[in-house]
């Protein structure tokens, strides 16, 4: 399992880490299999969407705080005032699965690997692991 380390930045962003994953799929020399990227952290996230146009994850941010707004009648904003982050967290969920084909990642031409913290600043590890067929 290779770990990446990433430092966001902001309350609430989207970071892209297709380049660093597909470092990591480059350096294993395999021909097929999948590889997972895995976040383990409670209120962060990882999707696979379109990488060109930056302000897509802009709004992603914006509607995600409109559905779940960051201050509202939270029962576990009690315990750390984070409960936003987690529900955000959910609704994408922790990881993506991606095939790999001819030694490369098979992701449309448009898509992208991004982390989405909701919690930050932080320090996040981004876990990937990479299974040969
Ligand atoms: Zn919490």
């Amino acid at each position: 399992m290779h770990i990446l380390r990433i430092n966001t930045k902001k309350k609430q962003e989207i970071i892209e880490i297709t380049s660093l994953v597909k470092d990591i799929v480059k350096k294993a020399k395999i021909d097929s299999g999948i590889c997972v990227v895995y976040v383990p952290h409670a209120t962060a996230a990882i999707i696979v969407n379109e990488n060109y146009d930056a302000a897509l994850n802009e709004d992603i941010i914006k509607r995600l705080e409109k559905l779940v707004p960051s201050n509202a009648d939270y029962r576990h904003d009690r315990i750390d005032n984070n409960a936003h982050a987690h529900i955000k967290a959910s609704i994408l969920g922790p990881s993506e699965t991606i095939i790999i084909k001819d030694g490369e990642l098979r992701l449309g031409r448009w898509q992208g690997i991004a982390l989405c913290e909701f919690d930050g600043p932080r320090e996040r590890d981004v876990y990937v692991e990479i299974i040969k067929k």
